[in-house]
This record gives structure tokens, C-alpha cells and sequence, in this order.
């Protein structure tokens, strides 16, 4: 039997990247999957791992709650969906800032907020957001707002631990590195201006890193899932680094 064996398990942002990972390999582990994404497209291809894919925005707190109530009650939630502002505390915009806190923080909240009753009417659960070694961990350039936003989901996560680690609730966060997804596509994109090429800028982000790589979606998936994991039962309120070196 897999390691979620009867365990269902909620994602946020599944449809690519970290969130998708995890999404497949709760899956793989024989668990119930409830995968969400805002961009319902990107769902395609995880109704034939058996998983039950629903477009869901949770900047938008009435979906929310209504999916959550109408597919659980959860043993698992991971906490994926975010967005990498690239600025520093002078180009920051109000409205980046805005959105940045409501998308990387409060929005985990109000996931934790919808799920938390149904997790303790079972008796447990555990609940794994998505936070960066950008934050707490290491101040990144031009990361102002969402370094700032990823150290809160870092509070976010102790606090949520503190209140119910009495109640079979477990709450940790994941810090990676730089991970080889779509948006970071994206963003080497956005700075092939600046690096002169494309070719130019990947290597950029690639040569900070210690290992000399990237991390892949399904490396984080495995810290996810371990933390999602029965055998982590004795983990909680912990930001766990995985970086390949980066912070070190
Ligand atoms: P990604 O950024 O490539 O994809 C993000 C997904 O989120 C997309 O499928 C998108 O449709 C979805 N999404 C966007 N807004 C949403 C909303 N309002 N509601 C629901 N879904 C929404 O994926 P990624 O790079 O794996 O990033 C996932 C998480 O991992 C983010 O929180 C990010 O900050 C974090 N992270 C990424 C890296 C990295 O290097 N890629 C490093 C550390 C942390």
C-alpha cells in the first residue's frame, strides 16, 4: 500500500510546477486527490491519475470555502499557489505589494480557515504551505515583496502549529531554491533584457546555484509529501530549506 493510503489530500495551484509534482505523487501514494488550480487548462492530464481536478481561485474566498466543504474533509492540504514579484523596496508598487500578500499569505489562511474544522472533527491532519529560502531564510536581490511575503507564511505556519499541535494538527512550510517550473520560465524571461539573451539569463540563475542546477518540481514534491507523510508525524511548525546548497 502507498504512503497516503485513504488519506485526501487538497492542492492549490496543481496545474504546473511544485504544485502539480505534489499533486501526482499523493497520488502515486494511493491517496485521494482534489487538485485546484485557477487556470482550469492547466488541470489536463491529472483525471488519468485518478485525480479529481476542480479550476478554483483562492483569491477568491467563497470558492474557497465552497470547495473545500463540498470535496472534503481533508487529512492533507498543501498550501501551493504564489507569485514572484521581482522588485526591490523602492519599484515595489502598491499594488504588487496588495496582491502579493493576498495571494502568498492570506490566501493560505483562508485554505487553513476552510479545512482546519473538518481536519479536527478526524482528529488530525497536516498542512504543508509553500514559502522560499528567499524570506527568512536568505534575502534574495529584487525579492523585496515576495521575500517579505514568504518570511510571513513562515510565521503563518508556526502559528497555526503552536495553536493546534494538541489536536493531532501538524503545520510546516517548505523553503526550495530555485525550481525549474513554467513561471520560472517566465521570469528568465523578464530578465533576458538585462542579461543580454535568454541563454544568457538562465545561466544566470543557474550559475548561483551551489549544485550547479536547478532543483525539478518532483524533488520538492518528495519533501512535500514526506511532510504530508504519516512518517513525519513528529514534525511540526518547521521551515524546511531545500535548496541544493544555495543558503548554505
Ligand atoms: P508556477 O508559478 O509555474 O505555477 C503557478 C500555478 O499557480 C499556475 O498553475 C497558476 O495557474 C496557479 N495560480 C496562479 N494564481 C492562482 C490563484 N489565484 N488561484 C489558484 N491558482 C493560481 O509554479 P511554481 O514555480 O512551482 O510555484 C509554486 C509555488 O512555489 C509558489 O508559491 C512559488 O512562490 C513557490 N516557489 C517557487 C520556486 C521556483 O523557483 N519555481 C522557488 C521557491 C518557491
Amino acid at each position: 500500500a502507498g504512503r497516503l493510503q485513504g488519506k485526501r489530500c487538497f492542492v492549490t495551484a496543481a496545474g504546473q510546477g511544485i504544485g502539480r509534482a505534489a499533486a501526482l505523487a499523493y497520488a502515486r501514494e494511493g491517496a485521494t486527490v482534489v487538485a485546484t488550480d485557477l487556470d482550469a487548462a492547466k488541470l489536463a492530464g491529472l483525471a488519468e491519475a485518478g485525480i479529481t481536478a476542480l479550476a478554483l481561485n483562492v483569491l477568491d474566498d467563497a470558492a474557497v470555502t465552497a470547495t473545500i466543504q463540498a470535496n472534503g474533509p481533508f487529512d492533507i492540504v498543501f498550501n501551493c499557489a504564489g507569485f514572484v514579484h521581482q522588485n526591490d523596496v523602492l519599484t515595489c508598487k502598491d499594488e504588487d505589494w496588495d496582491f502579493a500578500f493576498a495571494l502568498n499569505v492570506r490566501a493560505q489562511w483562508k485554505v487553513i480557515q476552510a479545512a482546519l474544522p473538518g481536519m479536527l472533527e478526524q482528529g488530525g491532519g497536516a498542512i504543508v504551505n509553500m514559502a522560499s529560502a528567499a524570506g527568512s531564510v536568505k534575502g534574495v536581490a529584487n525579492r523585496f515583496a515576495y521575500g517579505t511575503t514568504k518570511a510571513a507564511v513562515v510565521g503563518l505556519t508556526k502559528s497555526v502549529a503552536a495553536d493546534f499541535v494538541t489536536k493531532g494538527i501538524r503545520c510546516n512550510c517548505v523553503c526550495p531554491g530555485t525550481v525549474d517550473t513554467p513561471s520560472l520560465g517566465d521570469r528568465i524571461a523578464a530578465n533576458a533584457g538585462v542579461a543580454g539573451s535568454v541563454e544568457a539569463a538562465r545561466a544566470a540563475f543557474v550559475g548561483r546555484q551551489a549544485m550547479g542546477r536547478l532543483a525539478t518540481p518532483g524533488e520538492i514534491a518528495e519533501l512535500v509529501l514526506y511532510l504530508s507523510a504519516p512518517e513525519s508525524q513528529f514534525v511540526t511548525a518547521q521551515a524546511i530549506v531545500i535548496d541544493g546548497g544555495w543558503t548554505n
